[in-house]
């Protein structure tokens, strides 16, 4: 979804500038075929004249002319050996007193026209050399300027109508084509925006800050997962302040030859700071800026090569240089220490997932223009899309305008707003995916056994939808949801989501006597859950001790320890698998009711599943 051009106030201070400049991507064959091979054509030609030319100068000259050291030569005239000398530059050429003709080259600024004639010999100064020399060597300038003219050419056509050399920084300059985002347009943040009002203070009256001495922000540092609004915000910040945006992402600086990336950031940074004042963004820091590893030799060369170029442009950041550098990242953990040190990425703003009224707040930012039932509140919305963030409440709202658009809706609806839910959620439905009746039955009873296991554990969510039509990656799926949102989770929750997640297996297990592979996911998940409640929560006899990875991923424990982890999480598992199949066995009718109805009507409701589960 696209915001509409509020105003255009940014483009009325920056004057365009043809920074990359945009060639048109159908080429005429005249500049793509033609031109160049006349040049190729004329570069060889030249080529093979220079060549002959510098060829037979240099065999006529070592035939005739001695190569002497310049001592030699000033002896030469000091035992009258020596008839005319002539000095051209640092080029020394005499003629013996028997014809042999000598050369020899002096250093600069030696005074020796005064010695020659000292010892009785003309001495002949000119200003340039002159001669078959000269020749060659204008016939090189005129060759290599050829072959300069060719390189542009070769790399403009291979690289679709761009003509950038290899070290120019990718930077796109953003705001000059795209529409102006305000912090208006950012919701449900508000906290991050404060914090930044004070960057966007600074971006417009600088002079304000360095009277009072005040160190001006060099680094923002944006920390926030996936879709939280990162780069939205960032480019809120240059629309707020009217200054231009460069947009970079980390891992472009990071290229196969060491020096290139380093190449780049030092021509970011000099184009950044002629356009000062202006806002550099860096997203996906974390690919240049990890921690430097003592470990490996070599191997990381470039990156470490690229990061230490960007902390030496940081620092020797002009004072009053008035740019300002965003980084985004959502592995803050494995930043490089250096980094964050004072003077560079100093401040940190946090961008969370929005909470209720962040979610409802995003909603309405982006109902703007889309005509929604009045009949239905974004609070509602906002309650069913608990653990949203930005960007997938965005996509929710646009994928029920499409549906409701491509049923020729006046109006978007519940229907359309909820399919929209379970898209974003697993991707939209795969009718065309055949599935047999057999597996069809699978499914269904997979996806029964988590919800009614869902249902039947305390401290479990809700569930909302069960559906055994494949969706995205997922056959069928289970939609469950916390009625509010939560920060903090207890153990027996814990313990709940463990037990749900095992339903499905159970399931099967229990109706087909047999287990299918339709079950890893949900095995992934509970082994993450349950490692997490071992090494992180401190909820396993292994007591309250954290057992945390280093930045390389390697758990520094014994293996004894580690073989305690693994016995302590598998227990977990299997303590859930016990409760699911307990559960479903008690329901076994239900289970095979539900399953039935699924097969038939594909979706059914947290309400419908209740009236079966529960009626009489
Ligand atoms: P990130 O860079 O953190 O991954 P983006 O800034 O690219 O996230 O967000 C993607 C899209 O999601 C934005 O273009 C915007 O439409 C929407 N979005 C994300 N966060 C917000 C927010 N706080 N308010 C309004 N829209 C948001
Ligand atoms: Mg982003
Ligand atoms: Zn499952």
């Amino acid at each position: 979804m696209e915001i509409p051009p509020k105003n255009n106030r940014d483009t009325k201070n920056s004057r365009p500038r043809n920074l990359l400049p945009k060639l048109s991507r159908k080429r005429s064959i005249l500049t793509r075929y033609v031109i160049p091979v006349v040049l190729v054509v004329l570069g060889i030609i030249l080529l093979t004249i220079a060549a002959v030319r510098v060829i037979s100068f240099s065999m006529r000259s070592a035939a005739a002319v001695q190569e002497r050291p310049i001592s030699d030569v000033l002896n030469m005239a000091d035992h009258h050996q020596l008839k005319s000398v002539t000095i051209s530059g640092n080029d020394v050429n005499a003629t013996g007193t028997t014809g042999q003709q000598y050369h020899a080259v002096k250093e600069d600024g030696q005074p020796v026209t005064e010695i020659f004639r000292h010892d009785g010999v003309s001495v002949n100064v000119v200003n340039s050399q002159q001669g078959a020399w000269e020749q060659g060597a204008i016939d090189l300038v005129l060759v290599l300027a050829v072959l300069g003219v060719m390189f542009v050419f070769i790399r403009r056509s291979s690289m679709g109508g761009r003509s950038m050399p290899f070290s120019r920084s990718k930077a796109r300059r953003f705001n000059e084509s795209c529409p102006t985002v305000l912090f208006q347009d950012v919701a449900g943040v508000e906290e991050a925006k404060m914090e930044l009002e004070e960057i966007v203070e600074f971006l417009k009256q600088p002079e304000r800050f360095t009277a009072m001495g005040a160190r001006t922000p060099k680094g923002v540092l944006l920390v926030g997962s996936p879709g939280t609004g990162k780069t939205l915000i960032s480019r809120a910040v240059a629309g707020e302040a009217a200054v231009p945006f460069y947009s970079v992402s980390g891992s472009e600086f990071v290229e196969m030859f060491v020096g290139v990336g380093a190449a780049r950031v030092r021509d970011l940074f000099k184009e950044a700071k002629d356009h000062a004042p202006c806002i550099v963004f860096i997203d996906e820091i974390d690919a240049l800026g990890r921690q430097r590893s003592n470990s490996g030799t070599g191997g990381n060369d470039e990156r470490e090569q690229t990061l230490n170029q960007l902390l030496v442009e940081m620092d020797g950041f002009d004072k009053n240089a008035n740019v300002v550098i965003i980084a985004a990242t959502n592995r803050p953990d494995v930043l490089d220490s250096a980094l964050l040190r004072p003077g560079r990425f100093d401040r940190r703003v946090m961008l969370d997932k929005p909470d209720i009224r962040g979610r409802e707040a995003i909603l309405s930012v982006h109902a703007q223009g889309k005509p929604i039932d009045p009949d239905l509140t974004l609070t509602d919305l906002a309650r069913q899309t608990a653990g949203f963030s930005g960007a997938d409440l965005a996509n929710l709202l646009n994928e029920a305008a499409l549906l409701a658009a491509r049923k020729d809706l006046k109006l978007i609806g519940k229907i359309e707003l909820e399919e929209a839910i379970l898209r974003v959620l697993a991707g939209p439905e795969r009718k065309s995916h055949l599935i047999t009746e057999a597996e069809k039955a699978i499914i269904a009873y997979h996806e029964v056994g988590h919800a009614i296991v869902m249902r039947m554990t305390p401290g479990s969510d809700p569930v909302q939808k069960v559906t055994a039509i494949a969706r995205g990656m997922a056959l069928g799926i289970t939609v469950s949801a916390p009625a509010e949102d939560r920060y903090l989770v207890r153990r027996s929750e814990l313990l709940a989501k463990l037990a749900g997640a095992m339903g499905g297996r159970a399931a099967e297990e229990i109706i087909f006597g047999d287990v299918t592979t339709g079950a890893s996911q949900d095995i992934d998940y509970v082994t993450g859950i349950a490692r997490r409640m071992v090494c992180e929560f401190g909820m396993s006899p292994l007591g309250n001790v954290a057992y945390k990875a280093d930045a390389e991923g390697n758990l520094m424990i014994s293996a004894e320890l580690a073989s305690r982890i693994d016995a302590e999480v598998s227990l977990l598992i299997d303590n859930a698998y016990a409760t699911a199949l307990r559960v479903l066995r008690e329901k076994q009718d239900r289970l095979e009711a539900i399953a039935e109805h699924l097969i038939q009507v594909e979706t059914i409701d947290g309400v419908e599943l209740d009236k079966m589960l529960f009626a009489a």
